[in-house]
């Protein structure tokens, strides 16, 4: 049976160190948890570029922006409206209370989760995005290709938020590089194979995978 563990490994022997989150620093990290929401990266790339057209993307420039220039910029990244305004309440949100993401960065994890997950727009994989990529805690992000893949390789049945973290914090745990790596490599993978369709003939982990292996078994018959 495959685990989490086995996974990793894999994954690390076929993308190695992904460097993810791509950002220039931990504000455009924050930017751009709330751009991915419900679209492609490729469209938050678009909506970033735009916003680095006015300069380095910081939350003092956008907390500073007005609505209607926010919007325009962000528009590519989808559901621009509801975005612009989430980014801005964020934004101005953090930098009243902390002045900055590196003095964010300074407070205990209980203080900055709580106080996060409080704003509107930050749900739990936001949330866990901002902690890892941005303040350097050592949480594991869940996105819809960690559910995805740890069910179809066979490591859950049913995998929940829960089962997934305590299942990858057995052997990361406190390991803040690692974990933000697996979750780049989960990317890759999901982005490159484990598609709503799934490319198994390539997949870096398709001798070990419960789908593709009864697939393979199917075809044989
Ligand atoms: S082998 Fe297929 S189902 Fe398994 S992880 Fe790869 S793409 Fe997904």
């Amino acid at each position: 049976m495959v685990t989490a563990e086995n996974l990793y490994k894999i994954l690390y022997a076929r993308y190695g160190t992904t460097g993810w989150w791509p950002a220039d620093s931990p504000d455009e990290v924050i930017v751009g948890t709330i751009l991915t929401q419900n679209t492609s990266w490729t469209n938050v790339e678009k909506a970033i570029q735009s916003l680095k057209e006015g300069g380095p993307v910081s939350l003092k420039r956008i907390c500073s922006m007005s609505t209607e220039d926010l919007e325009v910029a962000v528009r590519s990244s989808g559901f621009y409206r509801q975005k612009a305004a989430r980014l801005k309440d964020l934004a101005c949100a953090i930098l009243r209370k902390y002045g900055s993401v590196e003095a964010m960065a300074m407070e205990a994890y209980d203080e900055t989760s709580n106080f996060l997950k409080n704003i509107k727009g930050v749900g739990q994989e936001t949330l866990d995005s901002i902690l890892l990529y941005a303040l350097g805690q050592p949480v594991f992000v869940v996105d819809k290709y960690t559910t995805r893949i740890f069910q179809r390789t066979g490591i859950m049945d049913r995998p929940d938020l829960k089962s997934i973290k305590s299942a990858v914090h057995l052997f990361l745990d406190g390991d803040t590089e690692a974990l933000k790596n697996f979750h780049g490599m989960i990317v890759y993978l999901g982005k490159d194979y484990c598609r709503t369709r799934p490319l198994c003939r390539d997949c870096p982990v398709n001798k070990v995978c419960a789908y593709a292996v009864s697939n393979a078994d199917q075809s044989a018959q």
